[in-house]
């Protein structure tokens, strides 16, 4: 039994839920119509060298559609694949979904929150899109409803930062996810592993800084070189400056990783794979989650390793 209350060699975020709300929570995309302050000229056009959000967003999402229209067919389609799913949250995953003026956001949340089968939302964003006011408001969601904010920090390195073009620094990662854990707000993080110019320790060392912030989650994903993005040519023409993990090698990494990790971060995924049509680097041929998340206990369990073991 580990400090998480269960035989888990780290802290798993879906059995922390579980725990919490008896049962899984299943999420459900929804596409506002967001842009995002890197693709609509207040700090770039480019976005993100990596980004293609149709690479990363279910076929039911589509902005043209409501709210409460994209909630309906995306439970239609989770309850046939889950069938004893029971809780549900509205996650706002597409672009930066803090991005408009609080109005704006207030029309959109209460939308989603308004749906009956809707028992909390996630709200996916950057950490420059955020500011006193709308964390207030999100606050004021979160006395009713389970709510999160999960930010994409994608590395704790400026050099890299300015080099995948994400147009914040790591100090705005720092001060949003503080401005929101501060409200009493659930707080999440995102991290890209294999990022260009990072080599595996400086990957590795980001920990440290992680286990710094207030959050209260954390998500994983190796990088992938999504077709038709810039880092597309970028990786054509410098290979070498791109770490893409083979699936062994990254749960070797992501172990160490983990062993180092605050205890109390709950970790919400280790890894995820774009479909196959969008993916031009390294394929790990349609491991599953729950693969994954077998195969990194096993080797925690192989190193006699648990999360936080290494945390000091
Ligand atoms: S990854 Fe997010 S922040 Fe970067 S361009 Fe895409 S939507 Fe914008």
């Amino acid at each position: 039994m580990y400090r998480w209350g269960n035989s888990r060699r780290f802290h798993s975020y879906t059995d922390a839920m579980r725990e919490r709300y008896g049962s899984r929570i299943q999420k459900i995309s929804v596409n506002a119509g967001f842009s995002c302050p890197n693709r609509d000229g207040t700090v770039g056009v480019g976005g993100c060298t990596f980004c293609d959000n149709a690479a990363f967003s279910p076929s039911y999402c589509h902005p043209e559609m409501s709210i409460t229209d994209q909630i309906n067919k995306g439970l239609a389609f989770v309850r046939r694949r889950y069938p004893r799913a029971a809780l549900f949250v509205a996650y706002l995953q597409s672009f930066s979904n803090t991005w408009a003026p609080l109005d704006k956001l207030k029309d959109i949340y209460s939308e989603a929150l308004a749906h009956p089968d809707i028992s909390g939302m996630v709200i996916g964003t950057r950490p420059d899109c955020v500011d006193s006011e709308k964390l207030d408001y999100i606050a004021s969601l979160a006395k009713d409803h389970y709510i999160k904010v999960e930010y994409g920090l994608e590395s704790c390195y400026d050099a890299t930062l300015k080099r995948i073009n994400r147009g914040h620094d790591y100090k705005d990662s720092v001060k949003a996810i503080g401005m929101t854990a501060e409200r009493g707000i659930t707080t999440g993080a995102h991290l890209v592993f294999g990022l260009p110019g990072e080599s595996r320790s400086q990957m590795l060392d980001q920990v440290h800084k992680i286990n710094r912030l207030p959050i209260h989650t954390i998500k994983f994903h190796q990088l992938q070189i999504v077709k038709g993005t810039p880092m597309e040519r970028e990786y054509a023409e410098n290979p070498g400056d791109f770490k893409l993990f083979d699936l062994d090698e990254y749960v070797d990494f992501v172990t160490g990783f983990i062993a180092r990790l605050r205890p109390d971060i709950a970790i919400e995924r280790f890894a995820g794979e774009v479909p196959p049509a969008f993916n031009v680097g390294k394929r790990w041929e349609g491991v599953r989650s729950d693969r994954l998340i077998a195969l990194v206990e096993k080797r925690l369990e192989q190193k006699q390793l648990h999360q936080g073991i290494f945390y000091l």
